[in-house]
């Protein structure tokens, strides 16, 4: 961290201000310069809060050097981190496919979407049964039955499932039930439910939120990581712009960002960033083409009567083609799906 002091700051001030950054453990070091004196702290500068700092008068200015984050970075774990499934990897050679409906309807679709999913190469099935719907009036989910069918749909089909946990008060029966536990966009920045879900070992799918930086995305992650569960995999699902012409507008190069600036696996959610199944193909091949560690597709065998998302849901076949040709793409940069 790098604090510019104003010209002619008073020395007790100085000394003060020194005093209270080797209270921290902190190493100061000096820089007299003719019109500005330059301290250069060294150590775990993520305990220092710049605005703190910046509100002592003889400060002009704070830049941070290192990242606020730590055990996300990369910097200080420079392998790739791959996220174990019940045997399925996230982060690894193989793209992860997961592909399901938005929400659980019932026992019966569930299982069948799963075989129809299975069958043309996905490996995980996802499925909402706690659903964050705008409207207070639309449907809500089908909470502990959708939970359960979903754990049926496994039972049938061996595909490991993900879901997406609204509050903390259903936390035992998702760590009991969920093989991925979904932060959704939502809650990116819920912290209580962050450390919640940090206090167990659940492989934690955390989509980034609608309005959020990249820095916030990844110090939610350090929320989960820095109560003890290393298994977070980022997922970017399309953040607000001014188009409205798409549901939200897919930012890609969150895929080199990421992976540069930690050690994480990240995955695409297409379905939820264009909102229109149409666009769904494309946004899939470029986001394998970027790099990305998986796909979650919203997959629904009759969409135009599907309970949320239907717009934005391929069919199976218009799935089993996009594999096909994601598969081409995997290859062309040394990956398989
Ligand atoms: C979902 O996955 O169905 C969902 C609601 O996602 P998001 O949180 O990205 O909107
Ligand atoms: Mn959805």
């Amino acid at each position: 961290m790098i604090i510019t002091l104003k010209k002619n700051a008073p020395k007790h001030d100085v000394d003060k201000l020194i005093d209270k950054f080797e209270g921290m453990n902190l190493h100061v070091t000096m820089i007299q310069g003719d019109n500005y004196n330059v301290f250069g702290l060294v150590g775990d500068t993520s305990v220092v809060d710049e605005k703190s700092v910046m509100a002592n008068p003889i400060v002009y200015n704070v830049q941070r050097v290192a990242q606020p984050y730590k055990l996300a970075n990369r910097m200080f774990h420079p392998e790739d981190t791959i996220v174990d499934v019940n045997g399925i990897q996230i982060g690894g050679k193989k793209i992860a496919m997961i592909a399901g409906p938005c929400s659980v309807e019932g026992e019966e679709q569930i299982c069948r979407i799963a075989k129809e999913v299975k069958a043309v190469g996905a490996d995980m099935l996802r499925g909402g049964a706690y659903k964050p719907r705008t409207s207070p009036y639309a449907f809500q989910g089908m909470g502990t039955a959708g939970i359960m069918a979903m754990v049926k749909a496994r039972q049938e089909t061996g595909l490991p499932i993900v879901s997406e946990l609204m509050s903390a008060e259903h936390l035992d029966e998702f760590v009991e039930n969920v093989d991925i536990i979904q932060i959704g966009a939502r809650n990116m920045q819920n912290f209580d439910l962050l450390k919640a879900v940090g206090k167990t070992k659940k492989p934690i799918l955390l989509k980034r939120g609608m309005s959020a930086t990249i820095q916030e995305w990844i110090m939610a992650a350090e929320y989960i990581m820095s109560e003890g569960n290393p298994n977070v995999i980022f997922c970017e699902r399309g953040i607000r712009t001014f188009e409205t012409y798409t549901r939200n507008t897919l930012d890609l190069s969150v895929v080199p960002i990421i992976k540069e600036r930690t050690h994480l696996p990240i995955i695409i959610d297409p379905s939820h960033a264009a909102g229109d199944y149409k666009l769904i193909e494309s946004l899939s091949l470029a986001a394998i083409a970027a790099g990305a560690d998986g796909l979650i597709i919203e997959v629904h065998d009759d969409p135009e009567n599907a309970w949320s998302d239907g717009a934005q849901s391929l069919k199976p076949k218009r799935y089993a083609e996009l594999v096909e040709k994601g598969k081409a793409i995997a290859k062309v940069i040394g990956r398989e799906l």
